[in-house]
């Protein structure tokens, strides 16, 4: 049979290795283990898994350090990390770093398999659109294979660059992306231009796209960290 996904796991608690292991395979997820931070984020970084589990405390490298590497690295995978009880703080740190998810330890594992098929299907929703060729949020429609773009009916015209940065931020929906990384992707690491330019063609995108710049809905600021595109707060 196969797999449905490929799901990394970076934790180092044995018995919750085993249960993990039993039941993603349980699943038919195919599973692959790290139990050091350090193998862990190797693994990340050279491997394509479609969600990764990460526990926050690990020996040889932290959780929030493989969350922020890997983010930096360009790797978007979606993460879930594992937190002890009361770790609040690193949770909230942990979002803000680029994982997606979270979940306090201990924790029911019919709960943990909802979530991975929740990260699973925002994945493929939105690749699916990109692929097919359209994306629509609010009353806007993003025809990627003609290249043009409509709000309220009306035809919005982008420049080459404020359409690459849109797709690119479309296709990391609900992912936090900081200047840097958006001027690596969509500039390219040869780029003259400084993250300032982000910051500007990111105030153009809104304008044409969102109702009202000043608070926008899609194209959202996530302070001190950089942008991320979120389609809609209720899904
Ligand atoms: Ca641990």
């Amino acid at each position: 049979m196969e797999a449905k996904a490929q799901i990394l796991v970076v934790e180092d608690e044995q018995g919750l290795v085993m249960t993990l292991q039993d039941r993603l395979t349980e699943e038919s997820y195919a599973v692959d283990f790290a139990t050091d931070g350090l193998s862990g984020f190797e693994k990340a970084r050279s491997q394509s898994y479609d969600v990764i589990i990460l526990d926050l405390m690990l020996p040889k490298k932290g959780g929030l350090d493989i969350c922020r590497d890997l983010r930096q690295d360009g790797i978007h995978t979606p993460i879930i990390m594992l937190t002890a009880k009361g770790q609040v703080v690193d949770k909230v740190l942990g979002l803000k770093l680029g994982a997606d998810d979270y979940m306090q330890k201990p924790f029911e594992m019919m709960e943990l398999m909802a979530r991975i098929e929740v990260q699973l299907r925002k994945q493929e929703r939105t690749s699916r659109q990109v692929e097919k060729g359209t994306v629509q949020f609010g009353d806007v429609t993003v025809n990627f294979s003609k290249g043009d773009i409509m709000k309220g009916g009306e035809k919005v015209s982008l420049s080459a660059k404020e359409f690459q940065l849109l797709r690119f931020m479309i296709e990391h929906e609900g992912i936090i992306l900081s200047r840097d990384q958006l001027l690596n992707e969509v500039w390219g690491y040869d780029a003259l231009p400084s993250t300032r330019t982000v910051d500007v063609h990111i105030s153009w995108l809104r304008q044409k796209l969102e109702d009202d710049k000043r608070y926008p809905e899609y194209i959202t600021t996530v302070h001190g960290l950089g942008y991320k595109f979120v389609k809609s707060h209720l899904t």
